[in-house]
């Protein structure tokens, strides 16, 4: 196991921040710790990588106990935090070198993260330069120079521009393919394009811990249907394992079945053996995001 948690607890003064949680992450996974703002996510993240101490309450990080194993934890874990602290009069190379010091790191090392998290183009230039998708990778690459087993990545993604979003979500995949990465986000849709699994945390407490599989599965589907004529809601609730029929606009309708079957092929067939002309026709996922608002409301 990369990651496990036994009923931490973390109070700053009398606010409950983290509530008896417990989860675990096992190597190789990618893992999205999801939960509103306030939920409790970086405090979680800064006991696992040894910045805070719990109040009560016991992780393991790679086999190492954060409370009395601290340095061995922080070798084998790559943190790069919510607000990641960057020298930005110093020069990308410069920054790097720095933080390899640390850990006395090669400086072939360092160019094998420049490669690695596509810093190449902007290597030579200094981080105040850099636009905000780029200083996240100089923070990625800090976080991968000592080689760790297990990355922990605090909102890796806030405050980006779409284009810069994608390239981000990119290079944390394709290294989460040699590595355990738990990453946390308040965003539905981020845990839908990296992760395998998600822990999803609300005011202290985990509320749902599924693969992402069986977390669409459980819920309904819904197909958005476009038809070339109006069709009577009875007709359509024909369908085999039609739950409702809903009209959105014009001819569009939204079709809930209570199946984790693809119904787009029996819709298909259906239009045609009764002469209905389909004009366009795509599965919804937004039922996964409702449920994280089920969750955390
Ligand atoms: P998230 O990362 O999910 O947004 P946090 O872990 O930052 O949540 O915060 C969880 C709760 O703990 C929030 O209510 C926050 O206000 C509180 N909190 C976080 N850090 C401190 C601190 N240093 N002192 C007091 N309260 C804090």
């Amino acid at each position: 196991m990369s990651i496990s948690v036994s009923k931490i607890s973390k109070t700053y003064d009398d606010q409950h921040a983290l509530k008896d949680v417990s989860f675990e992450v096992k190597q190789g996974e990618i893992v999205g710790f999801l939960g509103p703002n306030g939920a409790g996510k970086s405090t979680m993240m800064k006991i696992l990588t040894t910045y805070l101490d719990a109040s009560d309450g016991t992780a393991l990080v790679n086999g190492f106990d954060v409370n009395s194993q601290s340095m061995d934890v922080q070798r084998s874990v790559g943190y790069l935090p919510e607000h990641n602290p960057l020298y930005l009069e110093m020069y990308v190379r410069e920054y790097l070198s720095f933080n390899a010091q640390v850990y006395k790191i090669s400086k072939s090392r360092i160019e094998e993260v420049i490669q690695q998290t596509g810093l190449l183009p902007e290597s030579n230039k200094k981080i105040n330069q850099l636009s905000k998708g780029y200083r996240q990778r100089v923070g990625l690459a800090c976080a991968l120079l000592h080689d760790p087993k297990v990355l922990i990545l605090d909102e890796p993604t806030t405050g980006l521009d779409p284009n810069q979003l994608v390239e981000i979500r990119e290079l944390i995949k394709s290294v989460g393919k040699e590595k355990t990465v738990f990453l946390s986000t308040h965003i539905m849709q981020e845990v839908e394009a990296m992760c395998d699994r998600v822990i999803i945390i609300n005011q202290g407490e985990i509320v749902a811990d599924k693969n992402l599989n069986e977390m669409i599965d459980q819920n309904d589907q819904i197909i958005e249907v476009e038809f070339d004529y109006r069709v009577e809601d009875a007709f359509l609730s024909k369908l085999d394992h039609i739950k409702q029929v809903k009209n959105i606009y014009g001819f569009v309708y939204h079709l809930t079945f209570d199946t984790a079957i693809d119904m787009r092929p029996a819709v298909f067939d259906f239009a045609h053996d009764n002469q209905l002309k389909i004009l366009q026709l795509s599965r919804k996922n937004k039922d996964l995001e409702s449920l994280f608002r089920e969750l955390t409301n």
